[in-house]
């Protein structure tokens, strides 16, 4: 069935005082709920009651963290780890890991959660780094996929939503630090922003 044409909402940027920007639902809070409930159910069935040790990505990874966690019933504890990329003038931006919030996961069963795959290059490297310190294993969950980005060969196991090549913020996304408490996942377009952002796509991970 095709997907009926997103609504329009108008939303403001918070901190900069810009002018009121247009962007467009991708996914509603409700098609949002649905597809994490699923995902959970698929990790569920696959974990069983083994301890979990989630590790989240911040910053982007926070509020499908916590909505995701809400709807596991499996004995977990939550660990952060900290990898933003600077995309400067070259196509890939160097990434830095902080690892500081973690804990020792060393023969811990870890699901990996970030928010988005795209090029692939972050969760990979945030994975090896993890698996310096020896977990028991590690599979990766992540709320969204973008299609045809991909320039690593690993795979994330659990998915929630394959989404089309276009820059989403909210649901914990952001352009610039922004937008990350929109309810919803919105397409935002260049020609939508008051200050159009140059070669980088501004987020900050
Ligand atoms: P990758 O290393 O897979 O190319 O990029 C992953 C990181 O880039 C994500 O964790 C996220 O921080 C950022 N990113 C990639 N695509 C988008 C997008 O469409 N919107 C936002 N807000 N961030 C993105
Ligand atoms: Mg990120």
């Amino acid at each position: 069935m095709p997907a009926a044409r997103p609504p329009m909402t108008r939303i403001s940027t918070c901190r900069s005082r810009k002018a009121e920007s247009i962007v467009k639902i991708l996914l509603s809070e409700d098609e949002l709920r649905e597809g994490v409930d699923r995902l959970s159910r698929q990790i569920a069935a696959q974990w069983g009651q083994r301890p979990m040790t989630i590790v989240g990505v911040l910053t982007g990874c926070i509020v499908f963290l916590a909505d995701l966690i809400r709807r596991l019933d499996i004995p977990l504890r939550v660990d952060l780890i900290q990898a933003s990329s600077y995309r400067g003038a070259t196509t890939r931006g160097n990434l830095t890991i902080d690892a500081a919030l973690q804990s020792d996961i060393r023969g811990h069963d870890v699901l990996l959660v970030d928010d988005i795959f795209d090029t692939g290059h972050t969760l990979v490297e945030v994975l090896a780094e993890l698996k310096r310190h020896q977990p028991a294993s590690i599979r990766t969950a992540v709320l969204l996929y973008k299609e045809g980005r991909q320039e690593v060969e690993f795979e994330p196991e659990f998915v929630a939503f394959r989404i089309p090549n276009q820059f989403v913020v909210g649901y914990g996304l952001d352009y610039r630090d922004e937008f990350r408490n929109l309810p919803f996942l919105a397409i935002l377009e260049p020609e939508d922003l008051p200050d159009p952002p140059p070669d980088d796509r501004g987020a900050e991970g």
